[in-house]
């Protein structure tokens, strides 16, 4: 076999592969995902509506948990008022709830969440329900012209953000032509050597944390490389993702770059399209946003799909506005724009704000050379904690950083800079740019 011929064979071997993989977890999954996104938005609001009534269905019947909390609702089908007295689900009930119902299931896949929003809990999966987990990430990537076979490099770490964490557990990389670089503490230090690997690879996808894929950015440009293939997109999902960061990953990689939202517990629940809007994965998840204590609405999500473990009005922890405006890409999909963790609040005198819009404006602020360098630790009212990490440059910058904290957080808060060696990622490999309470650096 001349080497052409060897390489078609193997692309061809990797594209069945990986269609395979997903065909048998999951056609009805993928068929609807490829079908309803052009439905009329009324016709997939009314279709979502049958799909709530199915899982509020299955609860009932089988969850004596559920069939309690549905006290007040009483028995489906339910109309929308009904549905809201069912109360809000958060992570630390769930939890309690799967701790007390482990001995009684048997196999199955579990799905652990990344535990940024408190308790870390792990969700029993069957392999159908994990078809439509995955089912809205992958039809995301399509939307930007991944195939099933094209070279991806994964840049995740072991909090399981995305549902393709549960596909790559059982299928073989070298089949499907996906390579894992993972997102661990020592990360930061093999960015170089994980770029030369990437040159080799000429990866069609990057798949990752934004903290982890600017970090490469940021050795590309300081060591003077460049990769030699440009990716056809860049998809980031598992941390807030700062403009700083998608307008350099964009200029470094020359491809669009573009956010997924999903969490371990829901799978897919958002990805943005070309026009920009974030669409909401109606299939799998059915979104509302009720009002917060301390100001914006708080994002409910229930999981259309998972019978083994339903998850009703669940408390994903972020404050968004969804909207069901028609988008410019002509899909019925609703879209949702994620505003900010509601735990992460600055205080000070008695009042409490989402921190993300002002961390957001500060960090955009900053020179570029401080880009990845700098996060806001907020350790009591009114005090502000700005960590910067030793650069070769950075001190000469330090001045530039005190001013955009006052130009960014009025005069009345207490603002203090703090020198350290180096940023830490979490044991999940995520490294935050916000954090409540005192945050460790060596
Ligand atoms: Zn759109």
């Amino acid at each position: 076999m001349t080497a052409p011929v060897a390489r078609g064979a193997t692309l061809q071997l990797r594209h069945t592969g990986l269609r395979l993989l997903l065909r048998r977890w999951g056609n009805e999954a993928q068929a609807l995902h490829t079908e309803a996104q052009w439905w009329a938005a009324d016709i997939l609001r009314a279709r979502q509506w049958g799909w709530l009534q199915d899982i509020l269905r299955a609860a009932w019947d089988t969850d004596e948990f559920y069939a309690t909390r549905m006290a007040q609702s009483g028995p489906p089908p339910l109309d929308p008022a009904r549905f809201r007295r069912i109360p809000p689900l958060t992570r630390r009930d769930l939890a309690d709830q799967l701790r007390r119902t482990a001995a009684a299931r048997r196999g199955g896949l579990t799905r652990t969440s990344g535990g940024s929003g408190g308790a870390a809990v792990s969700i029993p999966l069957d392999r159908e329900t994990y078809a439509w987990y995955v089912a809205g990430t992958w039809r995301g990537f399509q939307w930007w012209g991944v195939e099933p076979g094209d070279p991806v490099a994964l840049l995740l770490g072991r909090s399981q953000v995305s549902p393709v964490h549960a596909l790559l557990a059982r299928a073989k990389d070298r089949v499907i032509n996906w390579h894992r670089f993972p997102v661990d503490p020592a990360f930061d230090d093999r960015a170089v050597g994980i770029i030369r690997a990437m040159e080799r690879l000429r990866p069609a996808l990057l798949y990752g944390y934004p903290s982890a894929v600017h970090r490469l950015v940021r050795a590309i440009r300081t060591e003077g490389l460049r990769l030699r293939a440009r990716p056809k997109v860049v998809v980031l999902t598992g941390e807030p993702l700062y403009v700083f960061q998608r307008q350099a990953l964009a200029e470094t990689f020359g491809c669009p770059v573009v956010e997924e939202y999903g969490s371990g517990e829901l799978g897919s629940v958002a990805f943005e399209c070309p026009h920009g809007a974030l669409h909401v994965t109606a299939e799998n998840v059915y979104l509302e946003t009720v009002p917060a204590e301390s100001g914006g609405d708080r994002v409910l999500a229930t999981q259309l799909r998972n019978r083994l473990a339903p998850l009703l009005r669940y408390e994903i922890g972020d404050i968004g506005v969804i909207d069901a405006e028609s988008c410019a890409c002509g899909r019925g999909l609703p879209t949702l724009r994620v505003l900010g963790r509601d735990r992460d609040r600055l205080e000070r005198a008695g009042s409490r704000s989402l921190a993300r819009p002002l961390v957001e404006r500060f960090l955009g602020a900053l020179p570029e050379a401080l880009h990845g360098r700098v996060r806001i630790v907020h350790p009591a009212a009114g005090v502000l904690v700005v960590e910067v990490e030793a650069a070769p440059d950075a001190a000469e910058r330090l001045g530039r950083l005190v001013e955009a904290a006052r130009e960014t957080f009025n005069a009345a808060w207490r603002i203090e800079v703090r020198p350290v060696k180096r940023f830490d990622r979490l044991p999940s490999g995520k490294l935050p740019y916000f954090a409540l309470g005192a945050q460790v650096s060596t």
